[in-house]
């Protein structure tokens, strides 16, 4: 039994659903594309399960963060991909690829099979159990990858109203989900190993804005120790949370944020990886050139920077996406891939944007206690990396450019006097 198609996309998220729009305005024919996804729903903009969809107010639901309204796209609910005669596979896991064959089996026992194969598997939340804890099962303890994880999130926090909750993770997924909970008048307390949140992107002194902002809102960190196990009453639930340093902190719910894998494990041995992801090149293509991968999954060369890098992040999924369907049905005209990083969040009312790198000297810049600042990254007499809090539409668009350029800096006390300065008149 099995159906074959000419393009199919393997997972059906923040990449997939970019693609298929990109799928349509290069003139995919009826019947040609199909996406198959684990998830129930069609492809959704993964940010807001952290932000809007926690809110106790006007939360956002499906379908009004579909793909692709994150960019200011075309909203492709599930009528939309039925009129553009894409067929959406939901629900369905993939169990094993066969790149040779062209040949993919899911988990009901079907076989599909493609010309060219979009890989956007995405990645995983890591388990305590990988870090050798036990309790992820319990009936209180929380991750956020997906919309069940984000539905179970919700009503694990309603049930305990102006309850206690821990946050394993001081990164993306613990900032914006403790800040989420304070919202929903849970108490928080944050626990993690390094010496300040962020710590992959923040300075220390980025780093005591937030934290200060967040302790101001209630919020209690714990650094510099991890969690070692959970009290887990005759109900199954977490009632306390046991650190590495002896402390026991009680808990009536947790969520867990301890970083993420990329699903890779259908293609190991069949593509090449690299840094944890399905390595390609500046066309999205991988070792096997009908088998391309986008968004959190791809290793893809950053032309920016001269390295293969594999990013985390929704603009790079969208872009990725984009640029492999170009790729594929254009390829004359589509040259490499030529991406500028760019992180954002968006916590309480703040807001912030990255683009570039976070390597070298830092300079930082603005009004800390206003809440208007930023900073440069300079590495070998280069500008690679922006960092700003609390910018215009404008001031951030400049700040993106002057990454792009990575301007030489000969003085980086000018640089620091001009701050934001620098990045409109460059
Ligand atoms: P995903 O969106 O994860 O999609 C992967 C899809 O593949 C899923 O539907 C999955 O079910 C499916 N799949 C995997 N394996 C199989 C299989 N074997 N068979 C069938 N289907 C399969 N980034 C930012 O830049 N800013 C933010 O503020 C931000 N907030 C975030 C908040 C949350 C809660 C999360 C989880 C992520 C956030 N991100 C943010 C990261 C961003 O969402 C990801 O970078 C982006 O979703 C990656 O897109 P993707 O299509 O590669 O993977």
């Amino acid at each position: 039994m099995g159906r074959a198609f000419v393009y199919v996309i393997l997972g059906g998220g923040v990449a997939a659903g970019y693609a298929a729009l990109e799928f349509t305005r290069r003139g995919v024919s009826h019947g040609e594309l199909c996406i198959i996804s684990e998830e129930s729903v069609a492809p959704y903009e993964r940010p807001a399960l952290s932000k809007g969809f926690l809110l106790p107010e006007d939360r956002a639901s499906l379908p009004s963060f579909h793909t692709c309204v994150g960019a200011n796209e075309e909203r492709l609910t599930p009528k939309w991909y039925k009129e553009h005669g894409i067929e959406l596979v939901l629900g369905t896991r993939v169990k094993s690829a066969d790149v040779r064959r062209k040949t993919l089996l899911t988990a009901a026992g079907e076989t599909i099979s493609y010309k060219i194969l979009i890989v956007a598997t995405g990645a995983r939340a890591l388990k305590l159990e990988e870090f050798g804890v036990s309790g992820s099962d319990a009936e209180n303890v929380c991750y956020l990858r997906d919309l069940a994880d984000a539905n179970r999130l919700v009503d694990v926090m309603q049930s305990c109203p102006g309850g206690d909750a821990v946050v394993i993770g001081g990164g993306y997924i613990g900032m914006e989900c403790a800040a989420s909970l304070v919202i929903n008048k849970i108490n928080v307390t944050m626990v993690f190993p390094e010496e300040h949140c962020m710590a992959r992107l923040f300075t220390p002194k980025i780093a005591s804005y937030y934290e200060d902002y967040y302790q101001s809102k209630g919020v209690k960190f714990i650094k510099g120790t991890v969690l070692s196990s959970f009290n887990i009453d005759s109900s199954g639930k977490v009632t306390a949370v046991n650190l590495r340093d002896g402390s026991e902190l009680p808990a009536d719910m947790v969520v867990v944020g301890i970083g993420i894998r990329p699903n890779t494990s259908l293609f190991e041995g069949q593509l090449t990886l690299e840094k944890g992801g399905i390595k390609v090149n500046g066309k999205l293509q991988s070792s096997n050139s009908y088998v391309y991968a986008v968004g959190d999954v791809a290793a893809f060369p950053v032309k920016l920077f001269g390295e293969t890098r594999r990013l985390e992040h929704v603009d790079s999924a969208r872009k990725s996406a984009r640029h492999a369907v170009d790729a594929i049905m254009e390829p004359e005209k589509t040259g490499e891939f030529d991406y500028l990083p760019f992180f954002y969040s968006r916590v309480f009312t703040m807001s912030w944007q990255f683009y570039g790198d976070a390597a070298g000297e830092v300079v930082h810049y603005g009004d800390f206690s206003g809440g208007r600042f930023g900073a440069y990254w300079v590495s070998k007499g280069h500008l690679i990396g922006s960092f700003l809090e609390g910018g215009t539409k404008e001031e951030y668009e400049a700040i993106a450019k002057a990454t792009r350029l990575k301007p030489a800096i000969e003085d980086v006390g000018e640089l620091e006097r001009q701050g934001l300065s620098f990045a409109l008149t460059v």
